[in-house]
């Protein structure tokens, strides 16, 4: 470890989630469903996100989405309201001074409705796909990172790529069972992503890093 240059080095990154962590969910009138928002008009960032993230990158930590985006596939809206959508993210962050070390998407799905998007592919959460690919492009030093979403999906792909979860969210007695049924405990849990530094700082104190 002593020689190896510090730029070298596996760095540790919080991957986030996007929907319902970064920006809210919305719900689907028609549907009757609470799911990603569709459109630019739908999506609405929660007032906390760049000021956590912001605060997270001080701490020496990358800051990278991993998000599934199934809804170009299955013609919930156009690749190009999915970049609008990416653009308002970007620009909501950027006028509080944050940007994002990176953004990882998984356009597949498995029934999508236009045939470059139907596959059973591998970077789809719950599967780790993504993770690693990051690993690799940035040198993420996976044990030691984090990955914070809203769903058990979220939780099960974190474990899968050999990070520590944090689940955003409430618990429930029906959120016990389905963690039991899916075999997916996270190993933290906060309310919004708004706790998350806290959090991280109060971990940092008692952490021990694993060295490779
Ligand atoms: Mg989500
Ligand atoms: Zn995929």
């Amino acid at each position: 470890m002593s020689k190896l240059k510090l730029k070298d080095a596996p760095k540790r990154a919080i991957f986030f989630d996007k929907d319902g962590v970064i920006n809210d969910l919305t719900y689907n009138r028609e549907e009757g469903i609470i799911g990603s928002p569709r459109s630019t008009k739908e999506l609405e960032i929660f007032p906390y996100a760049a000021s956590s993230i912001k605060e997270i990158q001080s701490m020496g930590y990358l800051t990278i989405i991993i998000s599934n985006q199934p809804g170009v596939g299955k013609k919930q809206f156009s690749f190009r309201e999915f970049q609008k959508m990416q653009d308002k993210v970007t620009r909501a962050l950027s006028r509080e001074g944050c940007k994002l070390d990176g953004e990882y998407y998984c356009f597949h799905h498995p029934s999508a409705l236009i045939s470059k998007y139907t596959l059973d592919c591998d970077c789809r959460k719950p599967k780790p796909g993504l993770f690693f690919q990051a690993a690799k492009e940035r040198k993420i030093d996976l044990q030691n990172s984090f990955f914070i979403g809203d769903a058990l999906i979220d939780v099960k792909a974190g474990k899968a790529a050999g990070c520590k979860t944090i689940l955003v969210g409430h618990y429930t007695d029906f959120l016990n069972r389905m963690m039991k049924e899916e075999d997916a405990f996270p190993d933290h849990m906060i309310p919004s992503l708004k706790e998350a530094p806290k959090l991280l700082r109060s971990l940092e104190k008692s952490m021990i890093v694993v060295k490779h």
